[in-house]
């Protein structure tokens, strides 16, 4: 059979949500594979401002770091979302959300989350397994090891450090002002 790729095939477009504070080697893995599955793929970064003075980093901070790492990704571009993230979708013709599972305590959230989702409106949640390697990494243990010294260096970007680092030696200087 003969392959006929139909011309009026939509744009298959993949959103990858979170809060990125900040991105580690996991959301890296999860966002490069999903720019391999998809033909766009907007990386958003959640907004919530009541959720503002519990982050390391602001939202622009995040999405610069996050935009430095995209940049090796031609399909992929990074946006911030306030509000629901199924408003997000429908405003811009994004049907698919993408997240990484690190093991089975992400699974019950996650099916919960999908399901009201695609309640909400037509939009499917792909799963894409974490590689192994990174099956224990998360940004919040990245900012507890790194406070207390431990060596990062392995788990999040070069740039992503470098910031990270000179982020916790301000709020050590703030805690001991
Ligand atoms: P949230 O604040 O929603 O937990 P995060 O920024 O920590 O957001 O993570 C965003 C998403 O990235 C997660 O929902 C998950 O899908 C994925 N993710 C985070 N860390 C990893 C990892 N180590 N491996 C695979 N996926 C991950």
């Amino acid at each position: 059979m003969s392959h006929n790729p139909d011309p009026e095939r939509q744009v298959r477009r993949a959103v990858c949500p979170g809060s990125f504070d900040p991105v580690t080697n996991g959301h890296i893995d999860i966002i490069s594979r999903a720019s391999l599955l998809f033909d766009e793929v907007v990386v958003a970064v959640g907004i919530n401002k009541s959720k503002s003075r519990a982050r390391l980093f602001t939202a622009e901070e995040r999405m610069s770091m996050l935009e430095k790492v995209c940049a090796d990704f031609p399909n992929v571009t990074v946006a911030g979302f306030e509000g629901l993230l199924t408003t997000f979708c429908e405003e811009r013709g994004i049907r698919a959300i993408v997240k990484g599972l690190r093991a089975v305590s992400d699974f019950d959230y996650e099916l919960q989350m999908a399901q009201m989702n695609s309640s909400l409106v037509d939009v499917e949640t792909v799963f894409i397994p974490t590689s192994p390697e990174y099956s224990f990494l998360a940004s919040s243990l990245v900012k507890e090891v790194a406070t207390f010294g431990g060596d990062v260096s392995g788990l999040i970007p070069t740039d992503v450090l470098t910031r990270l680092t000179e982020r916790l030696a301000e709020r050590a200087r703030e805690d001991r002002a």
